[in-house]
């Protein structure tokens, strides 16, 4: 499998797809056991059947089958992302898919009764905080919910419109509003994580929207003081005398459900909705099939969710996407339009 590191186009993204298991509801009806899809992991491609008559093969750089782990999701997925914000590289993971199809499960899950059951969040912080257990190390993390293009602080509710800096020297993006912590250990962010949770949670309701139509964003800040022995022949002192600090950023992406909504309700809240989560995810679609295409010009001015990814994305950063799809014959559009997505992105 191509790997970032042996990758010659390091602005390409790595794109994996994963089937959740059948639910109650789907193993009760019959009518839906024909498979949709069918996954050959081995070979790394995923026939869709596109009627009874013709099916069609597509390769991703992992497959992941409704009984893969959550470990091994981890490795194929994030881990090599994870591995490049160490070595200074940003990063961007990202799960995209229909409401239902495993995205939080994939990238948010807590799992504090049964670490098996861990997420993308809490493996990549688990692998950065083992590695800064030298103490030259800190790890800082911002947890974010992108709901209509207004961002709200998931670790300080009252934060509820906090906008994006872009330095126009080096195009560095930050939140000066967000609150952010600094991680001590695992357990540490277990907490966070969950408070991020029970916000989200209550924010929605207040709101009177569900999770599904928000975008929620963790970011972790690393930071490691340059060792002047592994700097062989060079200072690590800067400019004026203060020790260079090496950073990198990586973005957690729990994006909000692709499937289609419902326009056409007389309610003018739901249409505004919807056009702003199309925007997002819309152009998110065009960040990516540029990138894909090797285009000098990445368009991530067009919404939030892409300027706030904008240095974290192309260019010496690395970004995997993961794609997740149900097994049920009855979302056959919305599955084939997820498909459609990944490949768009490769
Ligand atoms: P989404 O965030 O895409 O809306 P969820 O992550 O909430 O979807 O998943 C929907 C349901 O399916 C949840 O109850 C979740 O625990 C379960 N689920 C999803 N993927 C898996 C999986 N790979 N293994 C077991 N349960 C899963
Ligand atoms: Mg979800």
């Amino acid at each position: 499998s191509k790997d970032f590191d042996d990758d010659n186009d390091p602005g390409r993204v790595r794109v994996s797809v994963r089937v959740r298991p059948r639910n109650g509801e789907e193993l009760i009806s019959d009518a839906d056991f024909s498979d949709l899809v069918e996954l050959q992991p081995e070979i790394k491609r995923l026939k869709l059947r596109k009627n009874n008559w013709n099916s069609e093969s597509y390769r991703f750089d992992e497959v992941f089958t409704d009984t893969a782990s959550q470990k091994r999701v981890y490795e194929g997925v994030a881990k090599p992302v994870v591995e490049g914000v160490l070595n200074g590289y940003n990063g961007t993971i990202m799960a995209y898919g229909q409401t239902g199809t495993g995205k939080t499960y994939t990238v948010g899950k807590i799992g504090k009764d049964d670490a098996a059951e861990r997420g993308i969040m809490v493996r990549a912080l688990e692998d950065i905080l083992v590695n800064a257990s030298s103490a030259s190390v800190s790890v800082e993390i911002s947890y974010l919910q992108l709901y209509m293009e207004t961002i709200q602080d998931l670790l300080a509710p009252e934060k509820n419109n906090i906008s994006i800096n872009e330095d126009a020297k080096t195009g560095e993006v930050s939140v000066p509003g967000a609150t952010v912590v600094h991680i001590q250990d695992l357990d540490h962010f277990l907490q966070v994580l969950q408070v991020g949770e029970t916000n989200r949670h209550a924010a929605n309701t207040k709101m009177n929207t569900e999770s599904s139509r928000s975008h929620a964003i963790l970011t972790v800040h690393v930071r490691r003081a340059m060792n002047e022995k592994a700097e062989t022949g060079t200072k690590s002192l800067g400019d004026k005398g203060i020790p260079k600090v090496r950073k990198s950023k990586l973005l957690i992406v729990d994006l909000a459900g692709s499937e289609r909504i419902n326009k056409s309700g007389t309610d003018g809240h739901l249409i505004e909705e919807a056009k702003f989560i199309n925007l997002s995810l819309t152009s998110l679609g065009k960040c990516i099939n540029a990138l894909a295409e090797g285009s000098s010009h990445i368009p991530t001015r067009d919404s939030k969710l892409t300027r706030l990814l904008r240095d974290s994305f192309g260019g010496s950063a690395r970004t995997s996407l993961i794609i997740t799809i149900g097994p049920s014959a009855r979302y056959h559009a919305e599955t084939t339009s997820t498909i459609m997505f990944g490949q768009r992105a490769m």
